[in-house]
């Protein structure tokens, strides 16, 4: 092993004897650092300054307690969280997510790959991510609105405008983000609009947010097979995941002309022969928050399965996993390819595990990894912040113009890094080190803090 394959593995067991079960945040630091091996044999600086062991430790981490009733009265208590991973380029930035199974690995991981998919946007933004184990589904309007000013009501003094930044994620949306904010205007007695983004267009939104993910993640994968002279059209496309960012994903897809055949929820998956009817799903899901398994009311001659897994066995020549991490296992990926699919963009933050991601690359398929291909909704929020400062709203135009604009320099600068290190179709490589040259010169430049 070469010094820097033993310094990366080094790090890689300090973290796992401090943090034992701590598997997610494991994995996506393995993923992270073992990739950018190459790119550290060529600054040997980065070991001396001990730059991946505070890389890899969060600048400060926030736990506590959200106490709220239900509408029966009941008293019930949730954790909330904020990691704050780093700052070295921008206040931190990165998603709120309200999930049964939100923990501290799962939000390190997340808040880790934030760092680095932010600092590929090219705008200053550091990397945070929080949330609750609080689960929103089926809870009223009210108990929703009850928990997020709860939430709130600790959460406001560790954010700001110039601090940190929360979005949505999985299970906070625009009803979550506006009680979120209201509570944060009352508390503060200021009207902060870019103390939070994915607002409502009446209070400081940014048009083309609640699609920037989905839209953004077509715009890479185009990008990428652009590249090699394939075009989207009549290509058939598999999607998991039916919130935010499949909605928008399967939008786009269709308006580039390919054909998406399924959707999904944590319950099951719908197959539809003649193409998803979008219309369908955003009245299920937007409309009556209800389940994906409606979907056959509307649409007869489409299949509903249980289990959400199976989704990865549909004969595809494109998957766009856009539901949740590690949802695409070394079967599922061994079963995509033996089924002729040919490209993997991830809508997701980490859908793929590693050794399905090894898989892809091993045979050849064209991988769109997360932190670059779904940076699209964290690009078109800081957006949405400049537009707060500048006490402006741009046009739908305006701003999707600009996120096809960052989306295609994000495919650039990775692509280019892939090549310049001797991988040119390695973008998981190739992104790594984008993102990471940028926060690691910025943490150089500012000393040791
Ligand atoms: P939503 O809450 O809007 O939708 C999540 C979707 O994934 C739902 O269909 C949900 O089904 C499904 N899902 C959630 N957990 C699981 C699970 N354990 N197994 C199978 N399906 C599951 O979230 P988003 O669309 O916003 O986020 C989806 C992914 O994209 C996440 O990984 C998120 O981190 C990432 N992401 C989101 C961004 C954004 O702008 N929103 C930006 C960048 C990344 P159900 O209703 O049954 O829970």
């Amino acid at each position: 092993m070469s010094e820097m394959q033993n310094y990366v593995e080094d790090v890689l067991n300090l973290i796992k004897k401090r943090d034992p079960d701590q598997i997610e945040f494991q994995n996506t630091v393995k993923e992270v650092l073992t990739s950018i091996v190459p790119f550290l044999e060529k600054n040997p600086q980065y070991k001396e300054q001990k730059l991946l062991e505070r890389i890899v430790e969060p600048e400060r981490v926030i736990t506590f307690r959200v106490a709220w009733q239900d509408d029966n009265n009941v008293t019930h208590v949730n954790r909330g969280y904020r990691v704050q991973m780093n700052s070295a380029i921008g206040p931190y930035k990165g998603g709120l997510r309200f999930h049964p199974s939100v923990n501290l690995s799962i939000l390190k991981f997340l808040a880790f790959e934030q760092v680095f998919k932010n600092s590929l946007t090219t705008l200053p933004i550091g990397g945070g991510k929080g949330g609750s184990d609080f689960d929103p589904k089926g809870k009223s309007d009210n108990e929703v609105m009850k928990f997020c000013q709860a939430f709130m009501t600790e959460l406001y003094r560790h954010i700001g405008p110039h601090v940190d930044v929360p979005a949505g994620d999985i299970g906070v949306g625009g009803r979550e983000i506006g009680y979120l904010f209201g509570q944060y205007k009352r508390i503060r007695d200021a009207y902060d609009s870019a103390v939070l983004t994915g607002k409502g267009l009446t209070y400081g939104g940014s048009l083309t947010r609640p699609e920037a993910t989905g839209y953004g993640l077509l715009y890479f994968v185009k990008n990428m097979l652009d590249d090699k002279n394939i075009s989207l059209k009549d290509k058939t496309v598999v999607i998991s995941g039916s919130g935010n960012v499949a909605t928008y994903a399967i939008e786009k897809a269709q308006e580039f002309g390919a054909k998406v055949v399924t959707c999904s929820d944590s319950n099951g998956y719908v197959y539809d022969s003649e193409g998803i009817d979008l219309a369908t799903v955003k009245q299920i899901k937007e409309v009556q928050r209800g389940r994906i398994s409606e979907y056959v009311k509307y649409r007869p001659n489409a299949e509903y399965h249980e289990g959400c897994h199976g989704v990865w066995s549909v004969k595809c020549d494109i998957a766009l996993p856009c539901a949740t991490q590690s949802e695409i296992d070394l079967e599922a990926a061994k079963t995509l390819v033996a089924n002729g699919c040919k490209v993997v963009g991830e809508g997701a933050n980490m859908p793929s595990t590693l050794d399905a991601i090894e898989y892809f690359l091993n045979n050849k398929i064209l991988f769109a990894p997360a932190k670059a291909a779904n940076a699209g909704g964290v690009s078109v929020s800081a957006l949405e912040m400049s537009q707060n400062s500048e006490r402006l709203s741009w046009t739908f135009e305006e701003v999707d113009n600009k996120l096809k604009g960052i989306m295609e320099n994000i495919y650039r600068n990775a692509k280019k890094n892939a090549e310049d290190f001797g991988d040119p179709d390695n973008l998981v490589m190739g992104a790594n080190i984008a993102g990471f040259k940028k926060v690691a010169e910025a943490m150089t430049a500012q000393g040791l803090v």
